[in-house]
């Protein structure tokens, strides 16, 4: 694709971003919302990405991260639900697909999709400004180069705004226990 048209894409992503937050002000309560981010943390995205496997349907086809489900949307109640992913514009159909197949809650307000990984500060934000936000997100990269990043300037920045922040480790600890028990 090319890169002008990648970029308008992606200005079109942050502009919806806009107006969801806004369509939430009116939906977030004293309760907050919560926010979750997609790939490595409610989806083992991965191993889709290592060499050799068949690039065709990899979004439809990821498998669920074990025990994701009940540790977030399981313990949501009525909060709004936002998912806040580093995707392509164009990739909102088989995420909205994915999402509701895997048991997820999806609205008109919930899907965000931004086009960079810092794309996320603002509307993280903009959402702690309508009341308490609980945020899931891996912020990591490159595991299927073997070794796992961190978005470290990222991470920093969120840890220094008033979210209940549940990192990598929360995520990898949440993964671990339920399948321990399913063993
Ligand atoms: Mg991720």
């Amino acid at each position: 694709m090319k890169r002008t048209l990648r970029v308008a894409l992606g200005r079109l992503s942050l502009l919806m971003v806009g107006v969801q937050v806004r369509l939430l002000a009116r939906r977030v309560g004293s309760a907050g919302v919560l926010v979750l981010d997609i790939d490595n943390t409610l989806a083992d995205t991965w191993p889709s990405l290592l060499p050799g496997v068949d690039p065709k349907d990899r979004l439809a086809r990821l498998e669920p991260l074990p025990g994701m489900h009940a540790a977030t949307v399981g313990r949501a109640g009525d909060r709004p639900v936002v998912y806040l992913s580093h995707r392509f514009l164009w990739q909102a159909p088989v995420t909205w697909t994915w999402l509701r197949r895997q048991g997820y809650p999806v609205r008109m307000h919930s899907l965000m999709l931004v086009p960079t990984a810092a794309d996320k500060l603002k509307p993280l934000g903009s959402l702690a400004a309508l009341g308490p936000v609980e945020y899931w997100d891996d912020l990591s990269f490159g595991h299927e180069h073997g070794e796992v990043q961190f978005y470290q300037e990222l991470i920093d920045q969120v840890r220094a705004m008033p979210i209940a922040f549940h990192d990598f480790q929360a995520i990898s600890d949440t993964v671990d226990a339920a399948r321990g028990s399913e063993e």
